[in-house]
């Protein structure tokens, strides 16, 4: 699911879009839903803007302008659309939008006061994280810094493996999963492998929905934080110790420099992952070239493209 005004549609408050290349470089593979929820409230291009105001324990959404007060609207319409969005894997909002931004967005003490008392997410975002928030969520800020999307982009694709799994209503598959992404899970924490590893041996023979459900829950939760580089940094040394025997001195020193690189936030993981995919194949490790951290999402979207400002929270 997608904020309309990034890439696709002209419908900010000023008749503006946000140009935003992943969007394109996504389509071949997703399918997206884009939704523009004050448009869909009745606010029209252009429009005066909107802003969250606090009210006791409440946060509004109002049109300082005009007075007008969409709160219930834009609840009820949030309720409406989300109600129906079965099948999403992922959404991609708009920052610092009262509607749409996920977090951080300015609450006003009143509709005329310049001063900012909280931040919150927006209105429809915080309907979002609530009913959604295990999913993929992210704002295109945050997704110009390159390990925040590769986060988001290995969530968002394994998902989408898992929800088809979900469907096909196979063990084996679930099995074959788990095995995929053995060493994502490790780069993400090794609690996670094994606790997944746990619901899918299903010791109690439970069935299938029931695992599953349980195994998707637990995946999302895994992936729920950004892995850190140094968890990453041991599973790259860990795949590499398989082939140290037969590299020579000259292709450890160039593992170790990409590994520094890779800490410093100057290179891409795919770039590490890369170097050890062509020892497996040199090295004829069938066991590790179907692992997803090869590709946890398709390679034209590897991109270096970086903010360099990783903006967290
Ligand atoms: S941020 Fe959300 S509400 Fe605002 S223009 Fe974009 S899609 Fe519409």
């Amino acid at each position: 699911m997608l904020s309309r005004c990034l890439e696709l549609e002209p419908c900010r408050y000023n008749g503006e879009r946000i140009p935003f290349d992943l969007v394109r470089h996504l389509e071949p593979w997703v399918k997206f839903r884009p939704v523009c929820p004050e448009v869909e409230v009745g606010l029209g291009v252009p429009r005066d803007t909107i802003r969250l105001v606090a009210s006791g324990k409440r946060t509004l959404l109002v049109q300082p302008a005009t007075g007008r007060d969409v709160t219930e609207d834009m609840e009820t319409f949030a309720d409406r659309f989300l109600s129906v969005a079965d099948g999403v894997d992922g959404f991609i909002l708009k920052s610092r939008s009262p509607s749409c931004g996920p977090g951080g967005v300015k609450v006003y003490k009143d509709a005329q006061s310049r001063f900012a008392g909280r931040s919150e997410p927006g209105l429809f975002a915080g309907a979002v994280l609530a009913r959604f928030g295990g999913l993929a969520v992210e704002d295109e800020g945050r997704l110009r810094n390159r390990r925040i999307r590769e986060h988001f982009l290995t969530k968002l694709f394994a998902l989408a493996r898992l929800r088809e799994i979900g469907g096909g209503g196979r063990t084996g598959d679930l099995v074959r999963f788990q095995s995929m992404y053995k060493f994502v899970l490790l780069a993400y924490g090794e609690k996670h492998l094994r606790s997944l590893g746990r619901i899918v041996a299903n010791a109690d023979r439970r069935p299938f929905t029931e695992v599953f459900a349980r195994y998707r829950a637990g995946f999302m939760a895994a992936l729920g934080g950004m892995p850190r580089a140094r968890t990453f940094i041991n599973v790259f040394q860990h795949i590499a110790g398989f082939f140290s025997d037969g590299l020579t001195a000259g292709e450890k020193a160039h593992f170790g420099s990409l590994v520094t690189r890779f800490r410093s936030g100057r290179a891409p993981a795919s770039s590490v992952t890369s170097l050890l995919e062509s020892w497996a194949v040199r090295f004829e490790a069938d066991y590790i070239l179907d692992q997803a951290l090869f590709a946890p999402f398709p390679e034209a979207l590897v991109s270096e493209a970086d903010s360099g400002k990783g903006r967290k929270g």
